[in-house]
């Protein structure tokens, strides 16, 4: 399926679905990865680091933009220093990226 590379390309090629819930992955190595230190590769080519991660909210209830499934509570969320947002969502086993237009923000004053 994916490439094996031997350069730090890693992280992008991670299948969504061996994402753990607190943001590593066990490579094939053994080696545990976090993800929040890796670079991601953005649909725009665009190499980004995570910011922050965040969880679902059941105040903020959010499904997959590409696929509508729902996240999972216990999933992070990648906030990524580009504004983007980035989940790897097992469900359509993809990297899914969307702008969030923050409009859930005002409903929590
Ligand atoms: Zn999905």
């Amino acid at each position: 399926m994916e490439e094996n590379n031997d350069d730090e390309n890693i992280d992008y090629c991670v299948p969504p679905s061996e994402v753990r819930s607190d943001g590593t992955v066990i490579t094939s190595e053994g080696y545990v990865i976090d993800l929040l230190n890796c670079e991601h590769m953005s649909p725009d080519g665009e190499l980004c680091m995570p910011v922050m991660v965040y969880r679902n909210d059941i105040r903020c209830e959010k499904d997959c933009p590409q696929c509508s499934a729902t996240i999972a509570d216990e999933k992070q969320i990648f906030l990524m220093d580009n504004g983007e947002n980035c989940y790897p969502c097992a469900d359509c086993n993809s990297w899914v990226w969307w702008e969030e237009d923050e409009l859930w923000m005002y409903w929590l004053e």
